[in-house]
């Protein structure tokens, strides 16, 4: 099929991406947005529930599992996620499912993790066809202090080479289970001084497990300086090595910590200098692996619309399938269904992050979220914008 006949992508459609929400869902979803639109009240707001939440307070609890757990989240386990999984597949739109715990520490959690990683999630993906992805952080598996020695270069004692050993093997068991039962598995980026060495393990899980498909995925953050060479050396060890080289590409969560780290510490900031930088990297990414889709498995995660737009246009002028199988688009559940839902109805192979799991242990997860749909200098925030159109759409459509 040339590319003139494939259907165009309209992202203004906001009819086709709220079409999954009624109009009372909508609303509550406008009041959320509005209130985490004011940056003086999300700053006060983020502090005061983690902790009244680590306090045990039983009502911020309740609140924020109806609010903003219910905008960014699936439910807390598997089962409370079933409604959202089926709704979503109505639209043709899949699920990549993040068991959404974060900074463990004891051994014994990280083990509890693997166990409900394998036993739970790869198991929902196998026995649900629209959840053919799962994630993980390797945060959740290994202790953080630990990969942040190993990512220094600093020599472990003999307890700690254990300790990291008994971690690699748990991410092994989740990596065989997630290869024995054909779920591709997507490890994301975290913070630079501990990126090292997920890399390092997580490159050593593609070799072993990406050999006939791509399985297990890595993740490039673009607002870092120093990736497209990161990319381009991932790929061309894969290249030679005869694996699949698999990654998901995204802008980056960390920013603002990065960025004070480097200052308190007095080391080169690993960010890049600009947003436009940031913009021009991801592009590159984007282009590259388009460029060798036949030999790297990626997922463009991400909100920008541009972003989107330019890799409907590579492939498009490639005349690649838009269904590829090595091409996915990912955004996060609760966010920019304009261009989740128009992709998708377009033919693109589209999935929301979707993360379950306690209210209290996905707080982190809650936060980071909040930050992001604050305003910048006084405007209206992107998804607050497109909510109310669809509002102002309805209204208008009942009025006549
Ligand atoms: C499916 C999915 C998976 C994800 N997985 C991960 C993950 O594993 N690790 C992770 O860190 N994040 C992850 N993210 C989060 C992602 O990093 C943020 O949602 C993303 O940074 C927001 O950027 P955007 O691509 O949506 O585009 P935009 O909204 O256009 O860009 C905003 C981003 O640009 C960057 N930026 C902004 N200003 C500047 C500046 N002045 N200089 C340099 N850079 C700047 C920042 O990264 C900022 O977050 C994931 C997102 C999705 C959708």
């Amino acid at each position: 099929m040339g590319a003139s006949s494939k259907p165009v992508v309209e992202f203004d459609n906001t009819a086709i991406a709220f079409a999954w929400k009624d109009d009372s869902q909508l609303k509550n979803s406008y009041k959320l947005f509005k209130l985490i639109n004011n940056k003086a009240l999300v700053e006060f707001g983020t502090k005061m529930t983690a902790w009244a939440i680590s306090a045990g307070i039983p009502f911020v609890e309740t609140a924020v599992k109806h609010t903003i757990f219910e905008q960014f989240c699936g439910g807390e386990d598997i089962k409370g996620c079933q409604a959202v999984i089926e709704l979503l597949a109505d639209y043709g739109v899949h699920i990549i499912l993040d068991y959404g715990v974060e900074a463990r520490q004891h051994e014994i959690e990280f083990e509890q993790t693997a166990q409900y990683l394998v036993h739970q999630v790869v198991r929902k993906a196998v026995d649900d066809p629209n959840v053919n992805i799962i994630s993980s952080k390797l945060s959740s598996l290994i202790r953080f202090e630990l990969m942040e020695k190993v990512s220094a270069g600093v020599e472990l004692t003999e307890e700690e080479n254990a300790e990291y050993l008994r971690g690699v093997r748990r991410v092994k068991f989740l990596c065989k289970n997630a290869f024995d039962n054909d779920i591709s598995i997507y490890f994301d980026a975290e913070e630079s001084w501990i990126q090292p060495c997920i890399d390092e393990v997580v490159t050593k899980m593609q070799a072993f497990y990406n050999r006939l498909s791509p399985i297990v995925f890595n993740t490039i953050q673009l607002y870092r300086k120093d990736q497209i060479p990161h990319l381009k050396a991932g790929f061309e060890k894969a290249r030679k090595e005869g694996y699949i080289y698999a990654v998901k590409l995204v802008r980056g969560a960390y920013m603002e910590k990065e960025r004070d780290r480097a200052e308190e510490m007095s080391y080169e900031s690993p960010i890049q200098p600009n947003k436009e930088a940031c913009d021009a990297d991801y592009n590159e990414a984007l282009a590259f692996c388009v460029d060798h889709i036949d030999e790297i498995a990626f997922c463009n995660a991400t909100h920008n619309e541009e972003s989107c737009r330019l890799l409907i246009e590579l492939l498009d002028a490639k005349d690649i399938k838009r269904n590829h199988h090595h091409c996915w688009t990912g955004q996060l559940y609760g966010m920019s269904d304009h261009l989740s839902f128009n992709m998708a109805k377009a033919g693109f192979n589209v999935a929301k992050y979707l993360p379950f799991g306690p209210v209290k242990e996905v707080i982190p997860y809650l936060i980071r979220r909040a930050n992001e749909n604050t305003a910048v200098s006084g405007q209206m925030s992107r998804e607050l914008g497109l909510i109310s159109e669809e509002l102002e759409r309805r209204e208008g459509f009942t009025k006549k």
